[in-house]
């Protein structure tokens, strides 16, 4: 088949979904939406489901002003329902801005080791696609990110914060120096005005914002002073809504009304709009287990830097997110094998050693907690030593 060229050895993106008693892989809220919301996301489909001979609100005014009453109660950081955008999951939505903000000769940038579907949106929208290393313990190394973003001009550049694989969150003032590197950027083919052409677009992907520790700040404060921002969330990971696919954004309205020309027409279905509306209705319930889980985080952080492996305490990044990267072993895949034998699925995932879990129930934390002592005991992992940090993932 006449498949181009660059696909040719392409696999289809996506964690093993296997079925496992303790599912620790990719970040979901372990916590299913209570009877009372799914009453009422239920009752919202139904009303929905009785005009379906119709095609949907192409524009969902409705859950754009949901979604920014709730950003405004999330964050403090209140945005017209004007510069919210949404489609089926942040996935989509990052695909409408490298269509819109990417294309042929054009350049994104982003920060390794991150978020594995990055380079996936730039290869479909024919994007050159360049990263450089984030510093050994994953924060931005500010000084070559703006070198960075100054030899290759890119006219977008993508920051996940916090950060999937690692869980790290930039400080306000690494993201500002981004913007500021991103607004000085030349766009070679962007429209000009006074005299310069326009500067690159800069995504902030913050999928698992709402478990950021106190005191670590959102984008969404800085989006005031920066039309070339977008701020992009989830109902995926603290929402309890992965099944769902519901991902959105915010920024300023002429950036949204850009995305608006490259969705397909009716994007985003009655039932999904629905669906989300009624979610939204119950967020401080859906939310309630988010501080539970922020604290089950923090708990298992600990408990995992008192483990010993190869003579020396396993290494744990800093994390923001509902999922710790820890590490390191010589052979992950071993350590990854045992725990699966034992009925716990974690992400063999990241730089080369290192394996990511998701936090799930005290129960199931408990579950990971003895498979992970067994399997170290067995000592199948290997030897620390050997591990270099290579930040391929
Ligand atoms: C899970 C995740 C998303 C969310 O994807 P959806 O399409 O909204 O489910 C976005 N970015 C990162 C870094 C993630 O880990």
């Amino acid at each position: 088949m006449p498949l181009r060229p660059e696909l040719a050895d392409e696999a289809p993106y996506g964690a093993p979904q296997l079925d496992v008693p303790v599912l620790l892989n990719v970040n979901e809220n372990p916590y299913a939406p209570p009877a009372d919301v799914v009453a009422t996301i239920a009752r919202e489909v139904a009303a929905a489901a009785g005009g379906l001979n119709r095609y949907p609100d192409r524009d969902f005014p409705a859950l754009r002003a949901d979604l920014a009453d709730y950003l405004a109660a999330e964050s403090g950081v209140r945005v017209a329902p004007e510069g919210v955008w949404a489609a089926n999951g942040s996935n989509e939505v990052m695909l409408h801005l490298l269509q819109a903000f990417g294309g042929p000769g054009r350049t994104a940038v982003s920060f390794a080791p991150t978020y594995s579907m990055y380079p996936e949106y730039a290869r479909d929208t024919h994007t050159r696609w360049v990263t450089a290393r984030r510093a050994d313990d994953f924060t931005l190394d500010v000084g070559r990110a703006v070198a960075t973003i100054e030899a290759e001009q890119p006219s977008v550049v993508l920051l996940a914060s916090p950060n999937n694989p690692t869980g790290t969150a930039l400080p306000a003032a690494a993201v500002e120096a981004v913007l500021d590197a991103a607004a000085r950027v030349q766009v070679p083919d962007a429209p000009e005005a006074g005299g310069r052409r326009a500067g690159a677009v800069v995504v902030v992907d913050e999928a698992y914002a709402e478990f950021r520790r106190p005191g670590t700040p959102s984008a969404l404060e800085l989006l005031a002073d920066h039309p070339n921002l977008a701020v992009t969330r989830t109902m995926s990971k603290a929402f309890a809504a992965a099944g769902l696919r519901l991902g959105y954004l915010a920024a300023d309205p002429r950036l949204v009304d850009a995305l608006r020309v490259v969705r397909l027409p009716y994007h985003l279905s009655a039932v999904t709009q629905a669906a989300a509306r009624g979610a939204l209705a119950h967020r401080d319930a859906l939310l309630a287990q988010v501080a539970e889980l922020r604290a089950q985080r923090d708990e298992l952080v600990a408990w995992l830097r008192g483990r010993r492996h190869g003579g020396r305490e396993l290494r744990v990044a800093d994390t923001d997110a509902n999922f710790a990267l820890f590490g390191t072993f010589a052979d992950r895949h071993a350590v990854w094998q045992g725990l699966l034998e034992r009925g716990v699925l974690i992400r063999e995932t990241g730089p080369a050693g290192w394996l990511r879990v998701s936090v799930g129930t005290p129960a199931e934390n408990a579950a990971f907690r003895t498979a992970l002592t067994e399997v170290l005991a067995e000592d199948v992992a290997g030897d620390t030593a050997h591990v270099t940090n290579e930040q391929e993932g």
